[in-house]
């Protein structure tokens, strides 16, 4: 369905580039056209011939006729049968036009009276077509392109005329219909949000006792929590208009649109207020001057940014607006937004507890025909650290199978598919060859056993060796039993074991490792290096951070280690990465040697049936352990 929406979009533009090349060629043509039928002809009609040529027909009593323009003088000879032509007259240029450019000549007039010649001076009708040919066609060329421009623009949303105005786009709450109701698991949030949206409402109430609002409010928080909706719902429940633009919106090709942006956003609200401004991705305009770095310094932006600041000093905090702002990288944000008067209370938007995730899953399927079968409760448990998008796309992925399938009904199986898909990605078929499976069936039974031996693991919840949209050969789906906000020791290292446990079934079974495992390495190691640098987890390190501050991973970022580090340490750091990486794969190898026997049966299992759950794989663990 939605490859035949991309095409369509896909067909529609490349019939508009169509047009656009069409009509160049048109409009060229035309010209062309214009240059030869029209105003060729004109000068085609008379040959020119040098001033001289000119003189001496007129010495030589030949011509009859002149017209003396300002750029030419067209003459015409006498007929060949005109009783008044003399007697020399040249008879294969009798009657004949012809122009010639005008020379200072004071003496011309005299010559033509003595000649008895008549003439005249151009009419000036035919040098206002001259004039406006002159002009028309060196300008024609420049409309078209501005034309052009000025239709692409406008393709866009804005147009060339209004490339300094804001692209906020205005709902007023009311018709954005959204309020709290519509945001689940987000109740503290909410609260702190509830003081704003009574100020908006009834601003005498503060400003009588001489409380002083904050005039902006920055919203810090992973992806898809929900920040756009939290914005949305206080300017719903507050009854006011609600301006949205993006932190992207401002920064344009042309110097100094960024900033006339941010001018003209402000005075659409001040006329609007009381009312809620929101700039998402406040972190495109608001990027740190120090961590942007001088090799890097955008004039754009820090116009953009200066003019952001100077507007939320500018207006009085009674003045009803408020501007809520959201990013997901608060540490790269230019220490001037945060101070007071401006962003300075942050509110943090995190993910969603089990709680939350089940309010959001019943939000979402609130007008969805569920079947029987359908444990929401049991999605929230097994969905730990998805944002409220994610859920919203399972939700929505779900209802599509069912639809596909046309039943009446959504059920449990398809959101167990939903989210499958959602974790890793559409299946896609790819003709393996046995060999092949047969290695991606030890591979991923080698991670199954070693998480169903381990005690401190996630449960397995699905083993698959069907290959997938996101590259992946085959994959072992663990979840969570309940959301973990602190991770010990020993859990990291269990955890660290499950990712090696892949390559290991395969050095166990094939004595040698495959590619396969490149993307378990990657994050066994990211693991381990965090346990070294961050987590103090190593005797030989100590209980030291070795991360710049600056660089501080938030939500996943890289981090870089503290430049003053002495080359000794770093090679410290590595030796102990390394160290850890091979003891977890070392644990597996001993686990799965151990268990032998359970893993050939696991893997005869999935090269046979290709997908099994994670209660089979526990019921052979335990069928072997009770084997003598
Ligand atoms: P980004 O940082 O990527 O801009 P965001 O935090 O602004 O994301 P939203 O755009 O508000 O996230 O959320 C995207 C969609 O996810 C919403 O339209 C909604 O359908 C769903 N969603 C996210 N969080 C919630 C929530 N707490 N309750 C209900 N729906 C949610």
């Amino acid at each position: 369905m939605s490859n035949t929406g991309e095409q369509d979009v896909d067909k529609k533009q490349r019939k508009q580039l169509r047009f656009s090349a069409i009509y160049l060629v048109v409009a060229l043509l035309g010209m062309w056209l214009f240059q030869v039928l029209i105003f060729q002809p004109l000068l085609l009609e008379a040959q020119e011939v040098p001033y001289s040529v000119f003189r001496s027909d007129v010495a030589a009593g030949h011509v009859k006729e002149v017209t003396i323009g300002q750029e030419r003088i067209f003459f015409t000879l006498y007929d060949q049968g005109d009783p008044t032509a003399p007697a020399d007259l040249p008879l294969q240029r009798a009657g004949m036009t012809y122009n010639t450019v005008p020379v200072p000549d004071d003496q011309l007039i005299q010559d033509l009276l003595a000649a008895g010649v008549t003439f005249r001076a151009e009419p000036p009708d035919s040098g206002l077509l001259t004039n406006l040919l002159g002009w028309f066609i060196p300008v024609l060329p420049f409309a078209l392109i501005w034309y052009y421009f000025y239709r692409r623009l406008g393709r866009g949303g804005s147009n060339i005329l209004s490339i300094g105005k804001s692209k906020a786009k205005e709902i007023t709450g009311e018709m954005s219909g959204i309020t709290f109701a519509n945001i689940g698991g987000l109740d503290e949030v909410a609260v702190e949000l509830k003081e704003i949206i009574s100020f908006l409402k009834s601003p005498e109430r503060f400003t009588r006792l001489g409380a002083k609002l904050p005039k902006g409010v920055l919203l810090v928080g992973p992806p898809g929590t929900g920040k756009t909706l939290l914005a949305k719902a206080t300017a719903g429940e507050a009854g006011v208009p609600f301006f949205s633009i993006s932190g992207s919106d401002f920064v344009e090709m042309f110097v100094g649109v960024g900033a006339a942006r941010v001018r003209d956003l402000f005075e659409q609200a001040k006329k609007k207020a009381p009312c809620i401004v929101f700039v998402d991705e406040i972190d495109a305009i608001g990027q740190s001057r120090a961590t942007v770095g001088a090799l890097h310094t955008n004039d754009e932006r820090e116009q953009t940014l200066n003019q952001l600041l100077s507007e939320m000093d500018g207006f009085a905090p009674n003045q009803g607006v408020v501007i809520i702002a959201a990013t997901n990288r608060p540490e790269v944000l230019d220490p001037a937004l945060l101070r007071p008067g401006r962003f300075d209370r942050q509110i943090q938007v995190p993910l969603p507890t089990e709680k939350g995730r089940r309010q959001i899953l019943g939000i979402h399927t609130r007008n969805m025909p569920l079947a029987e079968d359908v444990n929401l409760d049991r999605i929230a448990q097994i969905t730990a650290g998805f944002s409220g998008a994610d859920l919203a796309n399972i939700v929505n992925e779900a209802a599509l199978l069912a639809s596909r399938r046309d039943a009446a009904q959504v059920t449990m199986a398809d959101f167990d598919l939903a989210i499958e898909r959602v974790v890793a990605g559409l299946q896609r078929s790819l003709p393996l060859k046995e060999e092949v499976k047969r290695k991606v069936a030890y591979h991923e039974s080698g991670h199954a056993l070693v998480a169903a031996l381990l005690p401190d693991t996630d449960p397995v919840h699905k083993v698959s060796i069907i290959p997938t949209a996101k590259g992946a050969l085959g994959y072992t789906l663990q979840v969570p039993e309940e959301d973990q906000y602190l991770v010990s020791e020993t859990e990291l290292k269990q955890r660290m074991a499950v990712l090696t446990g892949g390559r290991a079934a395969e050095l166990l079974v094939f004595g040698e490792a495959s590619t396969g495992a490149a993307n378990d390495l990657q994050r066994a190691t990211e693991m381990a290096r965090r346990m070294v640098t961050e987590f103090g987890m190593t005797e030989a390190l100590g209980p030291v951070h070795y991360l710049a501050d600056a660089g501080m991973g938030y939500l996943g970022q890289r981090a870089v280690l503290r430049p003053e580090l002495s080359p000794e340490t770093e090679t410290l750091i590595d030796r102990e990465i390394r160290r850890l990486v091979e003891e977890a794969q070392q644990t597996a190898l001993n686990l799965l040697r151990e268990h032998e026997s359970a893993l050939h049966q696991i893997a005869a299992m999935l090269q046979e049936r290709e997908v099994i759950n994670g209660e089979e794989v526990l019921r052979i663990v335990a069928e072997h352990q009770h084997q003598p």
